[in-house]
């Protein structure tokens, strides 16, 4: 009996798999890790709790099919190489292997200072650092952050950052003051509870900068056969939930905005140039004369 490989066993991969073997199609799944939890263990940021739980349960259950053999700590490329899975006469190879380096920043010079981060160490940052075993990139958060991006991620890493923010003013007058709990009920609400008013911390916040409007942001999904009603309906909606987001966690968002360089003052990052853009036939267009630095 012919298998399939596949390379990943994560939500992609073991979603596969779970296909696959209904069909009655044996599985041979590689990770890199010792368990192939992917994003949903190093993605997501650490808050998201119950929706990990759930996902690495049915990820388990789905490891220990009985068609499915699982090989943990294997890394395609360095533990095994492509010549040795082609050797193997599968009916199928199927990459799940995720995407963890992030989209360069398209003015890479960047990368060379110290407060800029990308997503991936950032979040992996948020969800670690507080381990004593932590190994990675080390952060400090600071107001006045710039996000560049639209979507879910890029609205956790504002989230990440407003919560942190807060996290340096109140950790000390809170007794079990707790990050997470604070996510779930939202900044203002948390800090109401304590009897604390969020403007009498003193934060600006984080801006989230996004080069098309909110209604075209992949916030919420729109089917392919919906009406013109329908779309206006689920842009609407899309507004509706960064709003909401936005209530909860305070941070700004700068639509229609896209970087155009890097802003340096005396050898130090300090923001963004930026140009505005106006949306024609659904494309942002950058507005001649909006030139500005944020
Ligand atoms: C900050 C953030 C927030 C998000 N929020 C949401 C959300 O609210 N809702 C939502 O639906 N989605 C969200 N997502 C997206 C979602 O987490 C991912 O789309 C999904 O988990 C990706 O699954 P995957 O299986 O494709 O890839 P991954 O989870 O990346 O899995 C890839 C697997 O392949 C393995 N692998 C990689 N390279 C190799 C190799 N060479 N050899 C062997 N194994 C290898 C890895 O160890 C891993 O287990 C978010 C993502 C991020 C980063």
């Amino acid at each position: 009996m012919k298998a399939v490989l596949i390379i990943g066993g994560a939500v992609s991969g073991s979603t596969a798999a779970q296909k696959l073997t209904a069909e009655g199609v044996r599985c041979v799944i590689i990770d890199q890790n010792h368990m192939p939890y992917g994003k949903i263990e190093d993605g997501l940021p650490r808050w998201h709790d119950k929706q990990r739980t759930k996902e690495y349960l049915k990820i388990d259950d789905i490891m220990s099919h009985e068609l499915v053999d699982f090989v943990p700590l294997t890394r395609l490329g360095k533990d095994l190489h492509f010549k040795d899975i082609y050797e193997i006469d599968w009916s199928c190879i199927y990459f799940a292997n995720g995407a963890w380096k992030d989209r360069s920043f398209p003015f890479t010079e960047i990368e060379n200072f110290s407060n800029f981060y990308y997503q991936n160490p950032f979040v992996y940052w948020f969800n670690h650092y507080h381990e004593s075993s932590y190994k990675g990139i080390s952060v400090d958060v600071k107001d006045n952050a710039l996000v560049v991006g639209g979507g879910l991620a890029s609205i956790d890493v504002c989230k990440i950052i407003q919560l942190e923010l807060v996290k340096q003013k109140v950790e000390s007058k809170i007794e079990g003051f707790d990050i997470v709990t604070m996510e779930h009920k939202g900044i203002s609400k948390y800090l109401e509870m304590h009897d604390i008013d969020y403007d009498s911390l003193d934060i600006n916040g984080a801006t989230l900068v996004y080069r098309r409007d909110v209604e075209n942001m992949p916030l919420t999904t729109i089917p392919d056969n919906s009406d013109s009603d329908m779309v206006a309906k689920r842009k609407l909606a899309r507004r509706k939930v960064l709003k909401n987001t936005q209530d909860k966690f305070l941070f700004r968002v700068a639509e229609c905005t896209q970087p155009t360089g890097l802003h340096i003052v005396d050898d130090n990052l300090e923001g963004l140039k930026i140009i505005k853009n106006e949306i024609v036939d659904g494309r942002p267009v950058a507005i001649e004369g909006s030139e500005d630095i944020l």
